[in-house]
């Protein structure tokens, strides 16, 4: 049998492993990124991203094309049969702190294929389509797998696999781990809409909480419509996908509209009770599932590869020791958790066919209005904690803001400036970085020239000296520059007796 060898194996080119195999090439690692299919996943999918996001889209240097993909989201509401507004939240045009619009909606398959265009156009990823994994066997030295291909089967020997192979996961499988049910779990049809010349349809996403159909309806990306539609019990997948049942789904939308996509999909929240076994680590759907209602299900797999593609770049490198890698479940777990636990809120909201029910909530949900507060709490997900954070210090475990200047082609954005890897910014610089990489700055740097004022204004309001900023954008800690690098570097190092959580608190 064949063998090729890589550092890491990406099983599975959707959305997550695209994205994971085009951050980790970009740090230098060799990656071999397999799928079972020759093309995208053709069915509707993903409509909505955040800020977040697209910073990660704009590290990978294809935002720009990205965006020809997408329209900003102007506002999300929940409205009742008669129309009436339940919850909402609107968006005045104001930037988001990573530097993009807060949302927006897009169409997967042409998002996907401009991040397959950017692997193509990498050198250090091989891509093999029409290639299904098969088994896996590991060995203190690293892991191989059988791969089988349409020219027969071949033995990949890799030192890291990553299972991005979606909600059925055969990595996931093959490592015996089980998902945690957390109890939602709804059928759902989803049609994708051509809107003809002159249709005219809202421009904002809206969940009609009506107990007789509750309906989803997007504007997707651009030149795109969605709808989707909750089933009714007795109903089947095949009634409900003939044409003539849509089209009555439809009329009272009053849509001159093209059908171009449809499928039936049980909407659920799962988390897989382990990410990581030994040189085997799972991420996106693979490593946990959400209901869409918050429009977070491809974001959650996004910032599962933005978290790891830095530490498993460092392990491969020799920068950092790979029990690095135990601290990606333990900063992502409670950041999905966040967004399943509001998508599956606002599912109950919307999920409810007893009319009476229905209007109980009407009800309250007017009142709460009414009051001015939010009949469904929206909260930050939690900063991230554990090892690879300095949590004494201010603002540690938060995503650290992106200023940006200018407009249109003109913006200038800070990333772009200070470029991948981590960044110290200080006011002073310190004597000796102790051989750590980092791009160190002092905020009176000619480069920073732009941006001076805000990250002066942040330093001052954390009461710091400086900010150590992770690969990931999210913040290691603020503090004295030389304490953040030692820190940084034991963060790094295997010692656990000297690890960040372990040192006493830096004071600014
Ligand atoms: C109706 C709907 C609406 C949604 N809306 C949103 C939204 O608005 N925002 C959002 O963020 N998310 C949304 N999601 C979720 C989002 O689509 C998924 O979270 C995302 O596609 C998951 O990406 P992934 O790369 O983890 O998995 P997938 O996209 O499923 O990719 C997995 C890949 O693995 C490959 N594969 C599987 N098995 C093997 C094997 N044995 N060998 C090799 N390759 C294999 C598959 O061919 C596939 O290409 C929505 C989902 C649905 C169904």
């Amino acid at each position: 049998m064949s063998k090729i060898t890589c550092q890491v194996l990406v099983v599975g080119l959707g959305p997550v492993g695209a994205t994971l195999s085009a951050l980790l090439a970009d740090l230098g690692v060799e990656v071999l990124a397999i799928d079972k299919s020759s093309d995208v996943y053709p069915l509707p999918r993903a409509g909505h991203f955040d800020h977040e996001i697209m910073r990660v889209f704009q590290q990978l240097g294809i935002a720009e094309a990205i965006l020809s993909h997408t329209r900003v989201a102007t506002g999300y509401e929940f409205r009742n049969a008669k129309g009436e507004v339940l919850f909402g939240i609107g968006s005045d045009g104001t930037l988001a702190s990573s530097g993009w619009a807060p949302s927006y909606m897009f169409n997967q398959p042409g998002m996907e294929r401009v991040l397959r265009d950017k692997l193509v156009r990498t050198s250090s990823v091989r891509l093999q389509m029409n290639a299904e994994f098969k088994s896996l066997e590991t060995s203190a030295r690293g892991v191989q797998v059988t791969v089988s291909a349409q020219t027969g089967e071949f033995v990949v020997d890799t030192q890291y696999v990553v299972g991005c192979d979606g909600a059925w996961s055969p990595v996931r499988e093959a490592l015996g781990i089980k998902l945690v049910d957390l109890h939602f779990d709804e059928p759902w049809l989803v049609v994708d809409a051509l809107p003809k010349p002159g249709c005219r349809l809202p421009t904002i996403n809206l969940q009609i909480c009506d107990p007789a159909r509750p309906t989803t309806c997007l504007p997707l990306g651009p030149g795109r419509h969605r709808w989707e539609f909750m089933m009714r019990p007795g109903e089947t997948s095949e009634q409900v996908l003939e044409d003539s049942f849509i089209q009555k789904l439809l009329a009272p939308w009053n849509a001159d509209v093209e059908i171009d996509r449809k499928a039936v999909y049980r909407f659920h929240g799962l988390i897989a009770e382990q990410w990581r076994k030994g040189r085997v680590l799972i991420a996106g759907d693979a490593a946990h599932q959400t209901p869409p209602f918050a429009g977070q299900g491809m974001c959650a797999g996004i910032r599962d590869a933005s978290n790891l593609a830095w530490k498993l770049a460092s392990v491969l490198k020799g920068d950092a020791a790979a029990d690095i890698l135990d601290t990606y479940q333990v900063e992502r777990e409670p950041n999905v958790r966040s967004y399943i636990e509001l998508a599956i809120a606002m599912g109950r909201v919307v999920c409810t066919l007893d009319p009476e029910i229905a209007r109980k909530r009407d009800e309250e949900m007017l009142r709460a209005r009414a009051a001015g507060k939010q009949a469904i709490p929206l909260m930050a997900p939690p900063p991230l904690m554990g090892r690879a954070v300095l949590a004494s210090t201010s603002a540690s475990g938060e995503p650290f803001p992106q200023p940006i200047q200018g407009r249109g082609e003109e913006t200038v954005r800070l990333d772009d400036i200070l470029g991948p890897g981590p960044w110290l910014i200080s006011r002073t610089m310190p004597k000796d970085l102790c051989g750590v990489r980092v791009t160190a700055v002092t905020i009176d740097d000619r480069r920073l020239e732009l941006f001076r004022a805000t990250l002066d204004e942040w330093l001052s309001g954390h009461n710091a000296e400086a900010v150590f900023v992770r690969p990931d954008r999210y913040v290691f800690g603020v503090g004295l520059p030389a304490n953040l690098i030692e820190a940084w570097r034991r963060t790094l190092s295997s010692d656990n007796h000297t690890r960040a959580e372990t040192m006493t608190p830096i004071i600014s």
